[in-house]
């Protein structure tokens, strides 16, 4: 699917780099939004690893493995569609996600998918997630023994959805997931591969950074194009 022209511009301009578009330049003309056609949901139970997509849920929802599970209100067990291509992942729930159950809400969440909608992605049709399922308080970092504890969920629902990319979204789940305290502006336009499936990652701003800190906007678009490029190529 070419995604149309006006219909990108216009939410380049809503993540708020409409110079981003360069009208009438010759690489304009020859950018192809890459698409692979969304793969068909498997008939039948979806099992990976002992456990499918509503037992998952229920072990999460009841989870009580760090001591975030009695501050939370719910646990936020992550969104869309369960044969995505792309998983994004977050840090944690903050406050409006802990009061309505679902990540990336509010203003962030509709910058989130403005940027998707910008590498021609619907939210519906992404996964959407957290390292952590359970709202730190305060919305401080997750601690190294939550993150810990929490990350096997993750890579369980990876293992259910079987990702062709897994885009991580802020500093902290970037760290967390790559087990490294490197920068994320050292970790961003690289290909890293995350646990046993190896799924490429791809590392990007958070967009409540974003918000705060508009200027790089524009790299969150050269690491979205990126990612799109990965994607069509894996
Ligand atoms: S944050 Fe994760 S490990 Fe901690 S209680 Fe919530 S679901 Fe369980």
């Amino acid at each position: 699917m070419r995604m149309n022209r006006d219909l990108r511009r216009d939410y380049l301009q809503a993540i708020g780099i409409e110079s981003w578009v360069r009208r009438g330049a010759p690489g304009a003309q020859a950018e192809v939004i890459a698409h692979v056609p969304p793969r068909a949901v498997p008939e039948g139970p979806e099992r990976e690893s002992g456990v499918d997509w509503p037992e998952l849920e229920s072990r999460v929802a009841a989870c009580t493995r760090c001591a975030l599970h009695a501050t939370r209100t719910q646990a936020v067990f992550g969104v869309g569609s369960r044969a995505a291509q792309w998983l994004v992942v977050g840090e944690a729930p903050g406050a409006e996600e802990d009061a309505r159950g679902e990540p990336f809400v509010g203003r962030a969440g509709q910058l989130l998918n403005s940027m998707l909608r910008a590498v021609g992605l619907r939210r519906e049709e992404v996964y959407i997630a957290n390292v952590l399922k359970c709202r730190p308080p305060g919305n401080r970092d997750p601690s190294p023994f939550e993150a810990a504890e929490c990350l096997p969920y993750l890579e369980q629902q990876i293992a259910l959805l079987k990702p062709r990319i897994l885009l991580a979204v802020g500093r902290i789940a970037a760290q967390n997931l790559l087990r490294t305290e490197s920068p994320l502006g050292r970790l961003r336009l690289h290909v890293h591969h995350f646990g046993r499936s190896q799924v490429p990652l791809i590392a990007t701003y958070h967009p409540a950074y974003l918000l705060r800190t508009p200027a790089d906007k524009r790299k969150a678009w050269e690491d979205l194009k990126f990612a799109r490029e990965v994607c069509a190529r894996v």
